[in-house]
């Protein structure tokens, strides 16, 4: 293969002292066999973005940076942002200097052999290629259970991300002009890449256990990546407000029914009927209005937003 094309590697770091020197090892010697097979250009780089790290992280990029210039570059926060900004940072940082970048994490869970088929798929006309875990061995039940549950709960939800995908994937230059397009300020890529579109494609790996460390990912921030993710891609929560409201409403009818009967044959204590209709009736009248409130609510928060309403993906046009 001869495509020299430029493949910039976007590593967000956060306190991965213990981990970094082994990394950048790795993906050194990958970038010399690929820049060997002439699959990617030797002006390509590993950046390593260190998010508001409080250990050496920086240090230790400055110091890759400094004695391996032509393999490592860095890119230093101003403070910790979290991983979803630090690696948008990374990629907005290097849109216009590579052909396509390649997101991954800095604790070698992902398998960077993958790297050699992710390229080869982008030669193939894929614009983005998806990191897809295909076995989840390593993790522990908990760690399994909760992430699984996550998406499909998200499929649900009516967010569409790809299955068992987190954040290792290939995106190409094109791509990542588009992503330049998505103004939000709550980030949740892995939603936000299928939404863009173009031709893209899934290569699988098998997750390994972090090098060295700890996760940054405790369950409470596990937690709030779900409600966010759910948040800022669908209002399905909103409607589902609605819905309950209407069940109501029709519950309160059935209630009328049934209180009126009670009380025809004079069994009912005096004031139950009422009670139990209006009781009933107002708690669906409000949760109906709730979920109007929501309709207009969801419809200010798509345009907050911003987003590209479409992306055009060729313009075919002969000019005299
Ligand atoms: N990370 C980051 N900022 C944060 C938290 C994490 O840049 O605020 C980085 C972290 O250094 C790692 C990646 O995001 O490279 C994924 O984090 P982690 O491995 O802890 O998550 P897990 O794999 O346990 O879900
Ligand atoms: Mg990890």
């Amino acid at each position: 293969m001869n495509n020299s094309e430029i493949l910039y590697m976007i590593v967000p770091c956060y306190n991965e002292e213990e981990v970094l020197d082994e990394t950048a090892r790795q993906l050194k010697e990958k970038y010399i066999s690929l820049i060997d097979r002439k699959m990617i250009s030797d002006q390509s780089r590993i950046v390593f973005v260190n998010d508001g790290s409080k250990d050496k992280t920086w240090e230790i990029i400055s110091r890759l940076h400094e004695a391996d210039p032509e393999f490592f570059s860095g890119i230093n926060l101003a403070h910790n942002s979290g991983h979803q900004n630090a690696v948008l940072a990374g990629l907005m940082t290097v849109k216009d200097i590579c052909d396509m970048a390649i997101t991954m994490d800095a604790d070698l869970q992902d398998d960077i052999n993958t790297i050699d088929a992710m390229v080869e798929k982008y030669y193939e006309g894929n614009q983005v290629v998806y990191g897809v875990r295909s076995a989840r061995d390593t993790d522990t039940f908990f760690k399994k259970f909760t992430a699984e549950g996550f998406y499909k709960f998200m499929k649900v939800m009516g967010a569409d991300v790809v299955y068992n995908h987190a954040d290792f994937r290939l995106m190409s230059k094109r791509v990542l002009c588009e992503l330049a397009g998505f103004k939000e300020v709550n980030l949740f890529l892995r939603g936000m890449v299928p939404l863009i579109g173009f031709q893209s494609c899934s290569v699988y790996y098998e997750r390994h256990e972090r090098f060295a460390g700890e996760s940054k990912y405790p369950l409470k921030k596990m937690l709030s990546f779900a409600v966010n993710g759910i948040t800022s891609f669908s209002t399905k929560p909103l409607k589902l407000i609605t819905f309950l409201g209407i069940m109501m409403c029709v519950v309160s009818i059935i209630t009328f029914i049934w209180a009126f009967v009670v009380k025809l044959f004079g069994r009912s204590e005096i004031g139950w009927s009422s009670m139990m209709c209006s009781i009933w009736l107002i708690g669906g009248l409000q949760l109906f209005c709730l979920g109007i409130i929501g309709e207009y609510v969801g419809k200010i928060y798509s345009e907050v937003k911003q987003r590209p309403r479409y992306i055009v993906d060729k313009f075919i046009n002969k000019q005299q």
